[in-house]
């Protein structure tokens, strides 16, 4: 198949260009470098299948065509990228989501939109299904992303009901695993970072506000799983093993065998109390749950960040 990739040079887009590739199909990534780092895709040079195109997924992409699939990443994603990037961030999810449905529309290729957690806002319903529509403020620092993301939910979702477009809508949880941006603001890689730098790990508020980490190989696989389904309405991927901030910081510290402490900071505005996916429906539909445990995952991820710091 000739896939295009959104986001490409992204965490997570670089990891399905990698996994794309190893299933021997052809991939374009697509990416403005705005917060996707082209070092992502290095090791992918001189490869005869890979195309990076420096392009911004806001203005229409008509540089080629004959895609089978097109998987739409491309956002600021961590809470200090998309507050850094408000307005580009909403114009990401709502005018570029909208171009790369044009490309799918015009190729009648198979569209899987990633779409997040942060669609139930901070939910008041937990664990969190699909059928529940969310707790969001609308005009909170955080609506930039949640709404962008709703709103590229509604778009797909319309671009189905309206052209029979092969639809495909993930919600993804907390993902985590190499080529985080070390300095991102996200709790992970934050907290690596720390505990191998000796520095102390900064823990938002009491630290009992909980998120539900997935390793990244597993979310790629329920991504491609999902892409292959024939679901159109929305699919929880992520990790239904729920941890406080708090209980993260301490396994972090053990991993390393660091004796560094804790730096207790404020919690931001609106941050989600409690977050883990119920992935009832991933199981049923897709026949996919997480394989990697949390501290297989920390610690293959604490050995890259090892190794990339130095
Ligand atoms: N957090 C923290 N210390 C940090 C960064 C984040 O305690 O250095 C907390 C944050 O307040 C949130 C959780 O960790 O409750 C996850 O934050 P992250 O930015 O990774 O992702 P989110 O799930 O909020 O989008």
């Amino acid at each position: 198949m000739r896939v295009l990739v959104s986001g490409g040079a992204g965490f997570i887009g670089s990891h399905l260009c990698d996994r794309l590739l190893a299933d021997r199909h052809e991939v374009v990534a697509l990416d403005n470098l705005s917060t996707g780092r082209a070092e992502n895709l290095q090791h992918l040079r001189g490869c005869r299948s890979f195309r990076l195109l420096i392009h911004d997924v806001c203005e229409p992409f008509k540089e080629c065509r004959g895609f089978d699939a097109v998987f739409s990443l491309a956002s600021p994603a961590s809470p200090k990228d998309y507050l850094d990037r408000p307005i580009e961030t909403l114009l990401a999810g709502s005018v570029g989501t909208r171009n790369m449905l044009e490309v799918a529309r015009k190729d009648a290729a198979v569209f899987v939109q990633a779409s997040t957690s942060e669609s139930y806002g901070d939910p008041l319903v937990h664990p969190q299904p699909e059928t529940y529509w969310g707790n969001v403020n609308p005009v909170g620092p955080r609506a930039v992303y949640d709404e962008s993301k709703r709103f590229a939910e509604a778009l797909t979702m319309a671009y189905h009901d309206r052209y029979g477009l092969e639809t495909r809508l993930a919600r993804l949880f907390n993902t985590y695993g190499p080529r985080m941006k070390a300095d991102d603001g996200r709790v992970l890689p934050g907290f690596l970072v720390q505990a191998l730098r000796g520095e102390p790990l900064t823990v938002f508020g009491d630290g009992l506000q909980t998120r539900s980490f997935c390793y990244v190989s597993d979310t790629i696989e329920g991504l491609m799983r999902l892409a292959v389904s024939s679901e159109p309405s929305p699919v929880n991927i992520g990790s239904p093993r729920e941890v406080t901030v708090l209980e993260l910081a301490r396994k972090v510290q053990r991993l390393a065998e660091t004796e560094c402490g804790i730096l207790r900071l404020p919690l931001p505005q609106d941050d989600p109390r409690r977050r883990q996916p119920d992935i009832g429906k991933a199981r049923r539909v897709l026949d996919w749950e997480p394989q990697v445990s949390l501290d297989d995952g920390l610690r293959k991820a604490l050995d890259w960040f090892r190794t990339a710091l130095g």
